[in-house]
């Protein structure tokens, strides 16, 4: 994650966790409709490892927000 784009809000963190959870399913989606290993054209990263990273951000968010609960 980049920190200038971290959400300094309890609003702004739990917007947040739905933006990455949106991202999750998508990134599961495409996994599901062109397989694990397809790759993406331009980036050349697998699908598989999309799933992952994306994965992580929403994992990385909610620790944030568990840290900074009001
Ligand atoms: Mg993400």
């Amino acid at each position: 994650m980049i920190e200038k784009y971290l959400p300094k809000t309890y609003e702004g963190r739990m917007a947040h966790i739905a933006e990455e959870c949106a991202e999750v399913i998508m990134a599961y989606a495409k996994m599901q409709r062109f397989g694990a290993n397809h790759s993406h054209p331009i980036s050349k990263e697998r699908n598989i490892d999309a799933f992952h990273r994306e994965l992580k951000d929403l994992k990385d968010i909610i620790e944030i927000f568990e840290d900074n609960h009001p």
